[in-house]
């Protein structure tokens, strides 16, 4: 469990409040938590937070003066709360540590059956905890009726069960169904339920593909995606990949078959995470979603690739390429400066060697990447890493000047690829008019919610 509880602590010492508090009113101050990664602290999040005060570097006051979580402050939506003392004076000798508590549905069955054990209790209690998640879906810990009180309220003292909450549902149940979520610390995030193409992942059409998200926002900023708009804000933790899942599976009361991390988010930038939940998806105490169900989709950052390439679980590896020359790939996606083809295709080189297959996602997009001549490119590069071809018609995003090419050229790029022998399919788009793109619900839910707080 180590892990889960140590990566969410954030701690803020002196030296912070120091540099980044400034006087708001007589009695508070404003602390910046940005840069600490923790952004935002509203009171929503007050009963998932643990604040500890170390007032030991504090040369004037009593303890019992100190004012610690229950007079911590927070303006919904912004990047600030008010750590509130009478004596300002004092603020910047504390030192706050801050633990979330991590979500159940990031924790490992053997995690869960160490901290039983360090408590006295019995690890086969680990199971029928894992059982009362993932098999009766129960959401709080007063459910599980076969545990001891004691045990219930330790447990719930130490761990968030389920608290990622769906705001808003767009589409209906036979097409595409988008869900944003509310996160605990008020963040927006979103995932797809599509009834998988035969076209796109191989399957009959009566299985359910979610597409889930990995992060707030998105750091890579490519041109032609809605979640990479805002930049980037945290990584999901193990637990809030999870609880995508079990919520729309409870919310639409569908099984989910196939997941692909194609959400919001590069989920290689957050590769602890992801295979943590990958593995929880993965189990048999878990989701129970076999690894040749669930894809993992890159812009291309080169040394994770390479890091995949040793991972014991067989998920499959897409490749978001878009463009076959660097020139054409650096206009719309900059990771290409960092990790430019060569170095992206020989990390690609390593993976395939190592594993087995990838597939590649083109985006077509019209006068930047849908010419003859990327076609031939990316057909060198497909049969180099024998790979297939997914062509997704770009989607329009609001704000991006983009748009996509005819049919008829869509279908001629596709059959260039197919004349030089490459598996090419020509994605179906589903749920155009739903702002299926990643990033775009959430992105329109913003923009509303700020007008609505303009207008108020
Ligand atoms: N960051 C990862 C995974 C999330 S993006 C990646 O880039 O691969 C998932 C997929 O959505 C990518 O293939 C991406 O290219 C695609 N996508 C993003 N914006 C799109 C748009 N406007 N139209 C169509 N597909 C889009
Ligand atoms: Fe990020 Fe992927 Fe969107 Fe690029 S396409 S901005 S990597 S989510």
């Amino acid at each position: 469990m180590g892990d889960a509880v140590a990566s969410s602590h954030v701690r803020l010492l002196a030296k912070d409040f120091r540099s980044s508090a400034r006087a708001k009113a007589d009695s508070y101050f404003i602390l910046h938590t940005s840069s600490l990664k923790l952004a935002h602290c509203p009171r929503s999040l007050a009963p998932t937070l643990v604040a500890y005060v170390d007032h030991s570097h504090c040369p004037v006051l009593a303890p019992a003066t100190l004012a610690a979580l229950p007079s911590t402050r927070a303006i919904p939506d912004r990047d600030v709360f008010y750590l509130a003392h009478p004596i300002r004076s004092i603020l910047p000798f504390l030192r706050v540590d801050f633990r979330v508590k991590p979500s159940l549905t990031g924790i490992i069955l053997e995690e869960l059956a160490d901290f039983l054990r360090e408590r006295g209790a019995p690890s086969y209690r680990a199971k029928q905890i894992t059982d009362w998640i993932y098999k009766k879906r129960v959401a709080s810990f007063d459910a599980m009726t076969d545990l001891p009180n004691e045990l219930r309220a330790e447990l719930t003292a130490e761990f968030n069960t389920l608290n990622t909450e769906i705001v808003r549902v767009l589409g209906s149940k036979d097409t595409t169904q988008k869900f944003l979520f509310r996160l605990r610390d008020q963040n927006l995030i979103e995932s797809v339920l599509i009834p998988a193409s035969p076209a796109l992942y191989g399957q009959p059409s009566d299985r359910r593909t979610i597409c889930v998200s990995s992060q707030v926002g998105c750091a890579y900023g490519c041109k032609f995606c809605a979640s990479g708009l805002e930049g980037w804000t945290r990584n999901l933790d193990a637990g809030e990949m999870v609880q995508q899942l079990i919520a729309i599976e409870k919310e639409s009361g569908e099984k989910i078959d196939n997941v692909v991390f194609m959400g919001m988010g590069e989920p290689l930038a957050n590769l602890k995470n992801l295979l943590r939940a990958i593995r929880i998806i993965n189990a048999p105490w878990g989701l129970g979603i076999g690894a040749r169900h669930i894809t993992v989709s890159t812009s291309g950052l080169a040394p994770q690739i390479r890091e995949l390439a040793n991972e014991s679980m067989q998920f499959r590896l897409a490749l978001s390429l878009h463009g076959a020359t660097d020139e054409v790939r650096s206009r719309i996606m900059p990771v290409n400066r960092k990790y430019p083809l060569k170095v992206l295709l020989e990390a690609c080189d390593y993976y395939v060697a190592k594993k087995r297959r990838m597939t590649i996602e083109h985006i077509l997009i019209a006068g930047v990447n849908d010419t003859d001549e990327q076609a031939r490119g990316l057909a060198k590069i497909a049969r180099r890493l024998s790979a297939k071809i997914n062509l997704i018609p770009y989607n329009t995003v609001e704000g991006l000047e983009w748009s996509r090419p005819s049919r008829a050229r869509r279908e001629g790029f596709q059959s260039i690829l197919r004349k030089h022998g490459v598996i090419a399919t020509l994605r179906r788009e589903k749920g155009h008019d739903i702002a299926a793109a990643c990033g775009q619900l959430r992105l329109q839910t913003k923009q509303a919610e700020r007008e609505i707080r303009l207008s108020v």
